[in-house]
Parts: C-alpha cells; structure tokens; sequence
C-alpha cells in the first residue's frame, strides 16, 4: 500500500496513453470540430476535484478501510474473511454502488445539474472519462468512504476498484471501434465504449439507460439495458454543446447557470 499513488498514477497515464494511441489506430467515426482543444478544460477538471479530495478528504476510501481494518469495523471485518474472497466482493459491490450513485445523479435535478457537466461534452474520447465536476468527484468520494466503513471493505480491495473504475472510464468514452465480435463478448461481462455511447446521447430514452461503469450485468438487472440507440446518435446535451461553454471556468460554474432563452 505504500507505493499507492505510484499504482494510480502509473495505471492512469498508462491507459490514458494507450487509448489515445487507439483512438488513431481504430477510430471510431464522429463529427469533432473541437478535438483536443477539449483536453485542458476536460484534464482541469480532474485535477482540480483530486486537489478538492485531497485538501478536504485526505483519508479517502483507501484510508477509512485501514481505518476500520484496525479498529475491526464493518461487515467484512466483522465476518474475517479472507483477502481472496473480500478483494473481488469489494470491486464487484462498489461497481453496484457506483451504477446505483450514477442512478441518483441523473434523478435528483440539482445533482442532475453537477453531472451534466459531463454529459455536455460535444464530442466523446477518453479524456470525457475525466470530465466530471469536482464536486461531483467529491461527493462520490464521501460515498465510497461511507461504503468503505459500513462494508469494512479491505483497502487493497478499495484500491483495486478505483484503479479499474478509472480505467474503465477512460475505455468506455475512447472514441475507438472494436471489431464487432470482439465488442459484444466484452459486451457481456463489462461495458464497452460502443454501450456507454448510448448513455452520452441528448435522446432523454437513451440518456436514461446503460448507467453502468465496469461490470455490465447492472442494466440488465435492473431494466436499463438497450443494447443500441435508434436512429442518428446526437452527443451531448441540447443547450450546452456550444464551444464557448466548454472552457474550464464555464464548466465549473455550468451548474450554477441557467440557459437563457
Ligand atoms: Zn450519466
């Protein structure tokens, strides 16, 4: 564990890298008058929510589960189980706790208001994987913490999660087409780039399905599985696509305006 951030770090800029380097090799076809002018206010707004947990919740998920192993809090702690069983039940039930999260941001309007920064992005690769409003980040974080101590959640299960949870996110916004055969094996145990794009469209129907981040067995099981979007995919959020609003200072301000007009 105490090599931590050398873990995250190196997991993040590694995907990072190789799905840019996909997002050339396979493309997948969409109208892009921005590109990567995207990219600053998109990585700004990553960075300045990982300052704000920083600063505020320095113990984050992994610490609160170092916490409660040794105060012997929470159900998994309570129960003693052995790291090979508590390490998958951990990912598999924070992937179920951030589909659920995902639910209530999309159904509580001033939550709504925080998340659709991320939804507003005109284009998609995987840099719309980290565009998400710092408060947002923050109040996740503060979930995950809760999860951690209710759960006594082991930490290097916690640290599993949120390295793959990121990394699937940087997947499934990268603009890139896998061959359909490979796409829909994937498609039955995770959620692949061509699934979560069905989420990213101004189509209210589709907005509302396929919530899922890593696994993809939550839509199925609770009825927001698709599976594909009807007609035209219009990306982004109807009033927010314009290019001025998609500067660092707008897009954190987003949720406190209201469209005119
Ligand atoms: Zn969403």
């Amino acid at each position: 564990m105490e090599s931590e951030a050398t873990w995250r770090l190196g997991a993040f800029l590694g995907v990072l890298a190789l799905l840019l380097l996909a997002e050339r090799i396979i493309p997948w076809a969409q109208p892009r008058p921005l590109g990567a002018r995207r990219w600053v206010a998109n990585l700004g707004l990553v960075a300045l929510g990982s300052v704000l947990v920083r600063l505020t919740l320095p113990l984050a998920a992994v610490g609160v589960a170092l916490w409660a192993q040794d105060a012997e809090v929470g159900l998994m702690n309570a129960l003693d189980l052995p790291l090979w069983l508590s390490l998958p039940l951990t990912v598999v039930v924070f992937d179920l706790l951030i589909y659920l999260q995902h639910r209530v941001f999309h159904a509580l309007p001033w939550l709504w208001a925080l998340h659709r920064v991320h939804h507003a992005d005109p284009e998609m690769d995987a840099t719309t994987g980290l565009r998400f409003h710092p408060v947002e980040i923050w109040l996740s974080m503060l979930v995950k913490m809760a999860a951690a101590a209710l759960l006594g959640a082991p930490p290097e299960g916690i640290l599993v999660f949120e390295i793959l949870l990121n990394a699937t996110s940087l997947f499934e916004h990268a603009a890139i087409r896998l061959p359909p055969a490979l796409d829909r094996a994937l498609a039955l145990v995770i959620v692949t780039p061509r699934l979560h794009r069905i989420h990213h469209s101004e189509r209210e129907e589709e907005t509302n399905s396929h919530y899922g981040f890593c696994l993809s067995i939550w839509d199925r099981l609770f009825g927001t599985w698709r599976g594909r979007w009807e007609g035209e995919l219009v990306l982004g959020v109807r009033g927010w696509r314009a290019a001025e609003e998609q500067t660092l200072p707008r897009l954190l301000a987003q949720p406190f305006r209201r469209l005119r007009g």
